[in-house]
């Protein structure tokens, strides 16, 4: 009986579920993004070949549609092929993130230091902070630092006679990883005309990464964050310091109540 009901019901439910939700997660990677129209184009080939096989029954439109769709995986993991990125680095990312010293939350102080000043000087400022998802590979194309975060440090890379103020700084829990670090420009048609290269980039690593990217404007001094692929722009240095405070609290909390000693 309940090996009956399992078979049955529950088995093919579950089954139903988890495609649901695989759809639905990749409907959210793709939603707002060029693929959106990739996924469209599939479905009217698809259409096509259903018409033009059972209905029309067209041999040599035929054979060309059935040898396209054969191809077809590989034409898919080539075009979604950031988005398939995405993911995977999401899949790979530690839960838990690195540990943070709980308490010690001086150098969110000195970032705001910094970015308080490149406001007031109209200084531009690119600041990644890396959370789960391992930024490396961005930090392999600039040059390494690792230092203890300061502001006369973050002010001196940015200065703009700096050797290492273009492209962006990494910082990894209370380190300064690395300088002048490329990272992968947004193509999101949404975001404003006005914005230039420095702003697309801090976007476009937050598309890709759960980093966030703190942008201080070169041009108008303004400030802003991007998170989770969207730009939130003309921020106080209040807002900042409220967020990223809240921000590490909620890391340094997690990080205590799940983290064990591996060699005390
Ligand atoms: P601003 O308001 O400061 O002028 P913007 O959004 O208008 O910013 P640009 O004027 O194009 O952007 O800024 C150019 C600077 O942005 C470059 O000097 C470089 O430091 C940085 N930048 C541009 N592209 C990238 C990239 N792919 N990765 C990291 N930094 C980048
Ligand atoms: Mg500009």
């Amino acid at each position: 009986m309940i090996q009956m009901l399992w078979s049955t019901y529950l088995l093919p439910a579950i089954d139903i579920l988890l495609i649901a939700f695989v759809f639905y997660q990749v409907l959210l990677l793709i939603k707002g993004t060029h693929s959106v129209q990739v996924v469209m184009g599939l479905a009217v080939l698809m259409g096509m070949t259903l018409v033009i096989r059972h209905f029309l029954k067209l041999p040599a439109a035929t054979w060309l549609l059935e040898n396209f769709w054969s191809g077809a995986v590989v034409l898919l993991a080539v075009v979604f092929q950031p988005e398939l990125r995405t993911a995977l680095a999401h899949l790979g990312s530690r839960p838990l993130g690195r540990l943070i010293i709980p308490g010690r939350l001086s150098f969110v102080d000195e970032i705001i230091g910094a970015v308080q000043e490149a406001m007031q000087r109209q200084m531009g400022i690119l600041l990644v902070l890396e959370q789960d998802v391992g930024l490396r590979n961005y930090a392999e194309t600039g040059t390494m630092i690792n230092g203890e975060i300061s502001k006369e440090l973050l002010m001196a890379i940015f200065h703009y006679r700096s050797p290492l103020h273009d492209g962006a700084a990494i910082i990894q829990n209370d380190r300064l990883v690395a300088v002048g670090c490329l990272l992968p420009l947004s193509n999101d048609p949404s975001l404003a005309k006005i914005l230039g290269t420095r702003h697309r980039a801090a976007v476009g690593l937050s598309e890709f990464t759960d980093a966030w990217v703190v942008v201080v404007s070169e041009e108008t001094g303004v400030l802003s964050l991007a998170r989770a692929g969207r730009l939130e722009r003309e921020l106080t240095v209040e807002d900042l310091r409220r967020n990223l405070r809240e921000l590490y609290e909620r890391r340094a909390e997690k990080n205590k109540s799940s983290w064990t000693p591996t060699h005390a």
